[in-house]
């Protein structure tokens, strides 16, 4: 008797639990299936977040998903093709020029940087190339229009290269440059009608640079103009050679200068600078030198700089990143940032210019 009313106990604890348990699974998924939801939400309009982040490694939550609907149709407007040189491959691949120019942007500015600020860049990279097919091609490669050397003419990446640097974030960043290129399908910058020279550099210090001052031409659009609020890396730098190392390398490029270690403090003066805050001269011993030059001898990010030399050291502290003719990507971001849309920005570095499409003007 009592057996089996023990047993049947054992078997009402079972009965009596099943429909919990079942709420319980149902609990369970209804939780989980929340916060799958909730997380989506928040994840799917981060869009502009992503576009403001200041670098270009790949982070762990990012979008895989095309976030702007973009019809990439790099014939929409045109079909001018290039012909491209690969140094590497030493060969010649010919393309649309909106595909490559897509390439070239996402060699030439982080695509982190603002929307605007990227249409900028496309448009600059497509009138740089229009340039060089309309003055000679690639010098490195005659039989080019344009290489892939930043030396010589634009950096590019393939691909595959994009692939490689964007990882997780290759499908927007991808749509991103897309939407970039097809806003603006065509677009170049002229003066008086003719194609221009779009120079541009990383960063300017908070002044560009007349052209003169970097090249032997003086170019109307290529004007000095303050780029005051600059969002982008390397933005300031610093080189730093001891004393004794510094010296050799002053007299092995300019023997004329005959350094010594010795009251080094008094042989290394900044003479003159440009209103811009570049270096125009510096007194290296008994040899003056451009800032242009001192920047190609001692390596150093831009020609704006001051020189510290101390009981051990000779340190360089520079402002801005490369030649500072032309549009600063820099400044083209903190343009964008600040609201002004890609053709204020372009107007604003190159001087009295106008906006064409291929084709129309
Ligand atoms: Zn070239």
């Amino acid at each position: 008797m009592s057996k089996k009313k023990r047993s049947r106990k054992k078997q009402k604890v079972y009965t009596v639990h099943w429909p919990v348990l079942l709420g319980l699974t149902f609990l369970l998924v209804a939780v989980v299936l929340l916060i799958v939801g909730v997380v989506r939400a928040c994840a799917l309009p981060a869009g502009e977040a992503y576009v403001t982040e200041e670098t270009d490694e790949p982070i762990i939550a990012a979008p895989t998903w095309s976030p702007l609907p973009v019809d990439i149709n790099f014939t929409k407007v045109h079909r001018t093709t290039v012909k491209v040189f690969f140094p590497d491959e030493g060969e010649i691949r010919e393309m649309l020029l909106e595909e490559y120019i897509l390439g070239v942007v996402a060699g030439e500015m982080p695509a982190s940087y603002g929307l605007e600020a990227l249409k900028a860049q496309v448009v600059a990279a497509r009138t740089y190339t229009l340039y060089s097919i309309q003055h000679g091609g690639c010098k490195t490669n005659p039989n080019a229009d344009i290489c892939t050397s930043s030396s010589c003419c634009q950096t590019y990446r393939t691909e595959a290269q994009m692939h490689k640097t964007w990882g997780v974030r290759y499908t927007y960043n991808y749509s991103l440059l897309a939407k970039a290129v097809m806003d603006t399908a065509g677009e170049v910058l002229l003066y008086k009608g003719k194609v221009i020279d779009a120079m541009y550099h990383g960063a300017s210090g908070g002044w560009t640079e007349n052209s003169e001052n970097v090249y032997s031409n003086a170019i109307p659009y290529l004007r000095s103009v303050e780029s005051a609020h600059e969002i982008g890396s390397r933005q300031t730098g610093e080189v730093t050679y001891a004393r004794a190392t510094f010296v050799e390398k002053v007299n092995g490029a300019r023997p004329n200068a005959h350094m010594t270690e010795e009251n080094l403090e008094d042989q290394v003066k900044t003479l003159s600078l440009y209103p811009s805050g570049r270096v125009e001269k510096l007194q290296l011993g008994e040899d003056v030198i451009t800032g242009k030059t001192a920047r190609k001898i001692f390596g150093l990010d831009s020609s704006m700089f001051t020189v510290e030399v101390t009981d051990s050291e000779v340190i360089f502290h520079t402002k801005g990143f490369g030649h500072g003719v032309g549009m600063s990507q820099a400044g083209a971001n903190g343009m964008a940032a600040d609201g002004a849309d890609y053709k204020a920005i372009l107007l604003h570095y190159y001087t009295g210019v106008s906006i064409g499409v291929i084709g129309q003007y």
